[in-house]
């Protein structure tokens, strides 16, 4: 396979010769350096790149051009490579139009002239880049394939796990490809045994369990030591920075993750309120950024494993796994965040997996491509996923149950449904039923001011109608309110005295919980902010309250 292309163009040959020198130095072992002189001779290179098939990672234009401007160029280019990285190299004085070509053309970067030196002005920013193009849009494929039925809960599983871990497959749909067909029957025991998982080094699993996918795919399922400083359950934001903190500041952490590290933000299209991403950035792209962070530190993360019970042993702490193992330790960190409530609407359980999807089920859009789908709810997640899937579904239907949209939805979010053609927003309205058989084909819904019932058929239903703390596991060993969320700090106290069976001379740290050494940080937490960089500032800050309950044991 040839090596994916960097394009440069800039009309001033001194500056293009620079910039491709550069280029050329830092990333020649696995790109190749193509440039060009005018926007138009770009846009030629392009189509020519594109008929032979080659990829492009990264588009490095100059913004002042006399006959098309860089940001013109974008537009184009990226019609023929949307994956590509884009960056825009600008005077001070265009500031202006390259922040504005962050929301227009969705630009990457903007970087001021002169980038000297390059080692710290210029490859920085670009490796950033490429490895973000490199984990999205893997040029050759010589991975895992996923042979199954589209609408298929356990083929959906699969895909979601894979996704949701950040392990690029290729999905291979039965029903369209005979091919396919021919090549698994008799392998997988017929149809019913699908989806089939197909390694690249000849073997394949049928129906696996997250657990067996994540051991065949050589990630940590078990722990390593026999004695952790910090036990963190939890791999969203909180649970993340903790680990990262942990880890980098001498603690032996280890975080358990029931699925994918992430969390809920994993799940988000497009965080665009978390501090140093003027444009925004996949929970995805965190997600992988920050469990490399904290592997680099040397905490261990272990994935397909539930916390389902901490016992405490003083001054030990035990957390018992769905598979019985046990990890021990001095200090616990819970972390288990949020899990999406259900829709109580007849049919609708039935078909989960197969048309119903709870939360972004970001693996579905080639599926919906063309389509009409639903999104359920008002707040900022439906909001996200509205318009996610605006860029593949043909047209997307938003039903809020309240009489307007604006109420739980952030202002920017509003103003870009409302600009966006293809999406349809119903308020006073809630989803009254589903039907189909194996898979989703007609919703009922309902006018909640009239009664009046109609049906639509959509290829897909996201469901975002709230959330609930995920806090079973801290039954009989920590103080929660009624709604289920774990209290910490002063909300414990009663009277100004600690719980009962609180052994600490002292009263409880601000994020420790009715037991001294037990923690806990984001969602989950009585009281917490409900966003990214609220999680992420909990997480971070229990490390420190870890230290100080580690010299007391
Ligand atoms: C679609 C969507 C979009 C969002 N967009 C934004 C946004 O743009 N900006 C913003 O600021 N916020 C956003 N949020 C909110 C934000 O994602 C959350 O506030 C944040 O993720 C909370 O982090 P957390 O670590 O507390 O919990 P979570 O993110 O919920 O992570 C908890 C993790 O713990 C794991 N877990 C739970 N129980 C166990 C157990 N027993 N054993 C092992 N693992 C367990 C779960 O699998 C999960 O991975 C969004 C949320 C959603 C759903």
């Amino acid at each position: 396979m040839s090596k994916p292309v960097l394009l440069t163009v800039d009309d001033d040959p001194e500056v293009l010769n620079a910039v491709e020198r550069d280029l050329r130095h830092h990333f020649r072992t696995d790109y190749r350096v193509v440039k060009a002189s005018s926007g138009a001779q770009a846009l030629e290179a392009v189509r020519q790149l594109k008929q032979r098939g080659a990829h492009v990672a990264l588009f490095l234009v100059d913004e002042r051009m006399p006959q098309m401007t860089g940001t013109q160029f974008l537009r184009e280019a990226i019609k023929l490579y949307p994956d590509a990285r884009r960056v825009l190299l600008t005077a001070y004085a265009d500031t202006d139009t390259a922040i504005a070509a962050i929301n227009e053309i969705g630009l990457d970067h903007y970087l001021l002239k002169p980038w000297e030196p390059p080692s710290t002005r210029l490859y920085p920013v670009l490796e950033d880049l490429l490895s973000d193009w490199f984990a999205r849009a893997r040029p050759s494929f010589d991975g895992i394939r996923v042979a199954g039925n589209s609408l298929s809960p356990a083929s959906y599983a699969v895909k979601d796990f894979l996704a949701s871990n950040q392990v690029p497959y290729q999905w291979l749909d039965m029903e369209n490809d005979a091919a396919v067909r021919e090549l698994l029957s008799g392998a997988s025991g017929g149809a019913a045994r699908l989806p089939v998982v197909l390694f690249p080094d000849g073997t394949m699993l049928v129906q696996p369990t997250p657990r067996e996918l994540a051991e065949k795919l050589g990630m940590q399922t078990q722990a390593r030591k026999p004695f952790y400083d910090l036990i963190v359950i939890g791999g969203g934001p909180a649970g993340l920075a903790a680990a990262v903190y942990g880890a980098s500041e001498g603690l032996r952490t280890i975080l358990v993750e029931r699925s994918a590290p992430g969390g809920q933000a994993g799940t988000s299209s497009n965080i665009e309120n978390y501090l140093g991403f003027p444009g925004g950035v996949t929970g995805a792209d965190l997600a992988r950024r920050a469990a490399t962070q904290a592997r680099r530190f040397g905490a261990e993360i272990i994935t397909a494993q539930e916390a389902l019970v901490i016992r405490r042993e003083d001054p030990y702490r035990t957390v018992i796994m769905s598979d019985g193992a046990e990890l021990t330790g001095y200090a616990v960190l819970i972390a288990p965040g949020m899990e999406v409530r259900r829709l109580e609407a007849q049919g609708v359980d039935e078909l989960v997996g197969a048309g119903v999807y709870y939360g972004a089920a970001l693996t579905e859009a080639a599926t919906v491509r063309g389509k009409d789908v639903i999104v359920v709810g008002g707040a900022n997640s439906a909001g996200q996923a509205a318009m996610f899937f605006s860029r593949h579904a043909r047209k997307v239907t938003i039903l809020v149950r309240g009489p307007q949209l604006s109420a739980g939805m952030s202002r920017y979010l509003v103003d870009r449904i409302t600009e966006t053609p293809n999406v349809e927003v119903l308020v006073n309205t809630s989803v009254a039923g589903a039907r189909g058989n194996g898979r989703l084909e007609a919703v009922t819904v309902m006018d909640n001011v009239s009664g009046e019932r109609r049906e639509l058929s959509p290829a897909a239903m996201f469901i975002f109608i709230g959330t609930a703390p995920r806090t079973a596991l801290c039954d009989d060993i920590v103080m929660r309110d009624d709604k289920g969320f774990v209290l910490t700090g002063r909300d414990v106290m009663s009277d100004g005295r600690p719980p009962a069976g609180w052994t600490a001379p002292r009263d409880p740290y601000l994020f420790e919980t009715s037991v001294p050494g037990i923690f806990c940080a984001g969602d989950a937490r009585h009281g917490s902010g409900k966003r990214v960089a609220a999680a992420v500032g909990e997480g971070s800050a229990t490390v420190s309250m870890v230290h100080q309950y580690l010299q007391t044991v």
